[in-house]
Formats: structure tokens, C-alpha cells, sequence
């Protein structure tokens, strides 16, 4: 899958895409929570957590592409949310290296 938005809405389409890449992620994840690791009780309970979270200025600077990159993202609970986003002002060599492996991802796809 190539997501390639940039800065639009998304079509219905784009919608199904994340929707499966979700499933595919919770699987992964053996419908556990990356940050508590207990079990999702529901689909509702299972929303995404970015690591480098999705503010305006991060999507300005890197791309929707990058943002919302599966290697940028994992699945939790809602309540465990801020256990996964990376402070990028205080982590920034760590982010820069997660999104040049992502651009090197995107490249090769
Ligand atoms: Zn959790």
C-alpha cells in the first residue's frame, strides 16, 4: 500500500486502506495493546497512537506519507495514547532516525 496524500482529504478509499492497515497492525500486535499489552475488548478500543505525533507543523515538515507510516505508528488503547508519542523537541536525533528509515521506506515501494 502507497499512501500518497499530501495535505487533502482523504477519499473513501484512503479511509479503507488505513481501516486495513489497522487490522493488519492489531494483528501484529496479537489484539494486544502496544502499551499495556492487555487485550482489545473491542475494535473501538483500538485506535492509533503515532510516535511522532500528528500535528500540523510535523505534517508540514515531513509529509502525511511519513506521519501516518505504519513504522510510525502503533495500535493502543485510547487512555494509553500518550505512552507512544515522542517528544520531538526533547528526542529529536531518535525522530530524525525514524523518519529517514521511513523515507528509505518510501523510496523502495
Ligand atoms: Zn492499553
Amino acid at each position: 500500500m502507497k499512501l500518497t496524500y499530501r495535505g487533502k482529504r482523504l477519499t473513501a478509499e484512503e479511509k479503507m486502506d488505513i481501516e486495513q492497515l489497522k487490522h493488519d497492525m492489531i494483528k501484529e500486535q496479537e489484539y494486544k495493546c502496544y502499551v499495556c499489552h492487555k487485550p482489545f475488548m473491542s475494535m473501538s478500543e483500538a485506535q492509533f497512537s503515532h510516535i511522532i505525533p500528528k500535528y500540523i507543523s510535523y505534517i508540514k515538515k515531513w509529509g502525511y506519507e511519513v506521519i501516518h507510516h505504519r513504522k510510525n505508528m502503533h495500535v493502543c488503547h485510547p487512555w494509553c495514547n500518550s505512552g507512544v508519542s515522542l517528544n520531538y523537541s526533547s528526542n529529536q536525533v531518535e525522530a530524525q532516525k525514524l523518519v529517514d528509515e521511513i523515507l528509505e521506506d518510501l523510496k523502495n515501494t
